[in-house]
């Protein structure tokens, strides 16, 4: 058997056992949420919702800003623009309006789960009225969110089909217009089972009344980039696709039993482990997403810092302000050893 064929038939095998085990009966198949398919044209301005960008006293309408990514808030440094705000979903403009200027547009269920929450008070949320559904594949669970929505049509617990309506596409949420109306589309990984123990500890004043689905707990994936993905390869994973993606920052972890992650997304733990490490190294790229987990030989009392990518710069506009210093003094802020502390949460 030639090398090509064996591993061929080594990753069969191993894809073969998880479908076994785990249930899995169909490839990942994603729908795009609305009519609008422009972004299997090129993307580009019919397929983004502008922003506004107000830079060095001009004004723009860039459809850039509508990407996932760090898309938003350019700043000049030494080695040249750098954007330093992050957009964690897809901006996706309306392809249909009423006589008044009013969206039209459908926004459906990218893919067959579970409604697992629905706000339907626009001021509870940066995201405005927001629909979060829960989907199972090959036994962990991702979340698609669906934001700045006019109207929901679906109530939490409700099961629904790929394509099925969850609502229509609207403005509502800060800063949005009728001119600037869109569906704001996330696919994420959930941070910490006891999110809300956490969020009362850090944020008394500010109550949290989404439950596990506050946009703090769960953080976005580049679903621009799958979606592209699994056109070239249908039947890609997601484990697959974040395995592709670069280590920026690594922060190792005390021991905790409430260490929950590589429980929910056991594909983290990509070269198996050991339950007894002293602690544990989560690997995470640029964005935040966690993309292994390892057990560490020597134990910390509090998360810390123990890789980072070099870079001239500050880091916190590299890293969503998980980071901050540059060079040598690159170190978790308070907010990143905040959202650390959520994954072993009560610490
Ligand atoms: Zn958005």
């Amino acid at each position: 058997m030639s090398r090509a064929l064996r591993l061929g038939a080594i990753m069969l095998i191993s894809a073969f056992i998880p479908a076994l085990s785990e249930g899995r009966s169909e490839p990942l198949n994603l729908a795009l949420p609305t009519e609008n398919d422009a972004f299997f044209r090129g993307g580009g301005p019919d397929f983004y919702q502008h922003i506004i960008r107000d830079f060095k006293g001009v004004t723009t309408r860039p459809w850039q800003g509508g990407q996932y990514g760090f898309v938003r808030n350019p700043v000049e440094t030494g080695g040249g623009l750098v954007y330093t705000r992050f957009h964690e979903g897809l901006d996706i403009k309306p392809v249909r309006r009423d006589a008044r200027g009013e969206p039209l547009d459908e926004v459906r269920a990218i893919a067959e789960g579970t409604v697992v929450h629905v706000n339907l008070v626009p001021g509870y949320s940066n995201y405005g009225k927001y629909v979060v559904v829960e989907h199972v594949w090959d036994g962990s669970s991702y979340y698609s969110l669906y934001g700045h929505l006019a109207s929901a049509t679906v109530s939490r617990g409700a099961k629904v089909n790929r394509g099925e309506q969850l609502g229509l596409l609207g403005y509502t949420g800060d800063g949005l217009d009728q001119a600037r109306a869109h569906v704001h589309l996330e696919l994420n990984l959930l941070l910490g089972r006891n999110f809300e123990s956490w969020h009362v500890a850090f944020f008394k004043s500010d109550p949290n009344r989404h439950g596990l689905y506050n946009g703090l707990n769960l953080t976005g994936i580049d679903i621009a980039g799958l979606y592209l993905a699994l056109r070239k390869r249908p039947g890609l994973s997601i484990p697959e696709f974040l395995e592709q993606e670069d280590t920026f920052y690594k922060v190792t972890l005390p021991a905790s039993p409430n260490f929950d992650l590589p429980r929910r997304y056991p594909w983290l733990l990509r070269e198996g482990g050991s339950a007894s490490a002293p602690a544990w190294e989560v690997s995470f790229n640029q964005a935040g997403v966690p993309l292994r987990i390892t057990p560490a030989s020597a134990a910390v009392t509090a998360p810390t810092l123990s890789y980072i990518r070099k870079r001239g710069g500050d880091y916190a506009g590299m890293t969503r302000g998980v980071i901050g210093g540059s060079g040598a003094n690159a170190r978790l802020t308070e907010s990143g050893l905040r959202l650390m502390r959520l994954l072993t949460w009560p610490d």
